[in-house]
């Protein structure tokens, strides 16, 4: 499947560079990234499988060591990637990960579990409770995409966000300046079930088929 790729900024148009780029219509899904932790890169998303630092105010462009084809290749496992169902992510034992929503644009693969993808940026951030509020002030400067905050940790609030196949829908959909009151407006039902224990669980089958799936990507 293709999308179109996004016009080219204009370099004579410096106001630009500020900006978020023009992310064109893709597909949307879920993610995690790391941040940081230490002072100097407290307002950098790093992809956790490969380590790649996203670029800020630009698309990330997928590379890939083979030179016969251009990420994502049909028979590789090179490429940008995302999930359609939160509950299939795979997290570290790091605080530092976050849960997000990731468009994907240009040459898209779509795979059993979500997709992988030439061109990606950042949609929006949800960070869990040790992650201080000015350091999401600073990720959103820097990224210009809304970081908010969730008062369970980002690993299970996938999973209870995940349960709730329409509120995953609509959040991925939803209009920046609306996520804040959205998400906050379901925390306390999230918080409740965390609390109580009430997170689905992904059947056992399915996580390993994902698993094996990351574990390839990995090798790029
Ligand atoms: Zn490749």
């Amino acid at each position: 499947m293709t999308h179109p790729l996004p016009p080219r900024p204009d370099a004579a148009a410096g106001a630009r560079d500020a900006e978020v780029p023009d992310v064109p219509d893709g597909v949307l899904g879920w993610r995690t990234w790391r941040i940081g932790r230490r002072a100097q890169r407290r307002a950098e998303l790093v992809g956790p499988l490969a380590g790649t630092l996203w670029p800020a105010r630009r698309p990330l462009v997928a590379s890939c060591g083979s030179r016969d084809h251009s990420p994502p290749g049909d028979h590789c496992r090179c490429g940008l990637y995302a999930v359609a169902d939160p509950r299939v992510l795979e997290w570290g034992p790091s605080e530092y990960e976050v849960l997000g929503a990731v468009a994907l644009w240009g040459h898209v693969v779509e795979g059993t579990r979500g997709w992988r993808a030439s061109h990606g940026y950042p949609r929006f951030l949800v960070t869990g409770p040790v992650i201080p509020a000015e350091q999401r002030a600073a990720l959103s400067r820097r990224y210009g995409v809304p970081v908010l905050p969730s008062a369970v940790p980002p690993r299970d609030l996938a999973r209870l966000v995940g349960a709730q196949p329409g509120v995953a829908d609509d959040l991925l959909r939803r209009p920046g300046e609306e996520l804040d009151d959205a998400l906050a407006a379901r925390m306390p039902a999230w918080v409740h079930a965390w609390r109580t224990g009430r997170t689905t669980t992904v059947p056992a089958d399915s996580r390993r088929r994902f698993r094996t799936l990351t574990a390839m990507w990995h090798r790029h």
